[in-house]
């Protein structure tokens, strides 16, 4: 992977990718995707190995978290979890309310004593990226174990066109506590896993949008989040 400083990787619906230009100051600096600072490239996490020197979209001291994040698994062991499925087209770039629920919904668990783990299908765009790095920013701004896990399941696309809804099947059958789906334009991939999630009995709630209008659930949903 050669990743420029300035350039992070885009990848659409049907396989191809584009390169999207990083916020940057006229000064060279880049916006780290975690900590949201602006970093000077030599400040940027090296993508190891990579002969010509690519630094990726996260600054040093985020990636130095992220290995103690990682530490901080072995604590969580035996801890009862609250397990958030978040679902969504590969379109959908707000990222509120999407952040502002999964707040909410942290506060639930703490408040249940549980340890919340973001369960997601690991694209690079839309709400899934949204939820990972939600997850990152709650470990970054944490002193000690933040109490939450990213648990990412991406799909198997050497398996063919099935992989998609397959690895929604995995995600549910997994076992959930809830399903939050963020629909734009009734895509087909997040309408199939949030209707199986309900077929399976989880509480699942759906915010669809549509020429740029969003639908939330009715007032109320988050007194219907079994936490
Ligand atoms: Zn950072």
């Amino acid at each position: 992977m050669n990743e420029q400083a300035d350039f992070v990787t885009e990848y659409k619906t049907d396989g191809t990718f584009f390169r999207k230009r990083l916020d940057r100051l006229t000064d060279g600096r880049v916006m780290c995707t975690l900590c949201m600072e602006f970093t000077p490239r030599n400040q940027l996490a090296p993508v190891k190995g990579d002969p010509d020197g690519a630094v990726k979209d996260i600054c040093m001291p985020c990636e130095d978290k992220e290995q103690e994040v990682l530490r901080w698994k072995e604590s969580f062991a035996g801890r009862k979890t609250f397990r958030v499925l978040i679902t969504g087209s590969r379109t959908w770039t707000l990222t509120e309310p999407i952040y502002s629920i999964l707040d909410t919904l942290l506060d639930y668990a703490r408040a249940a004593d549980r340890l919340m783990i973001v369960v997601h299908g690991d694209c690079r765009s839309g709400p899934d990226k949204t939820a990972k790095m939600w997850v990152a920013r709650q470990n970054a701004r944490s002193k000690g174990p933040s109490g939450v896990i990213d648990d990412p399941t991406a799909a198997d696309w050497s398996q063919g066109r099935s992989a998609g809804s397959k690895r929604n099947k995995a995600m549910v059958d997994n076992g959930v506590d809830v399903c939050l789906a963020f629909i734009e334009d009734q895509s087909r991939g997040a309408t199939h896993c949030a209707g199986y999630a309900e077929k399976k009995g989880v509480p699942t709630f759906r915010w669809h949008m549509s020429s740029g209008q969003v639908t939330a659930p009715p007032m109320g949903w988050l007194t219907r989040v079994p936490v």
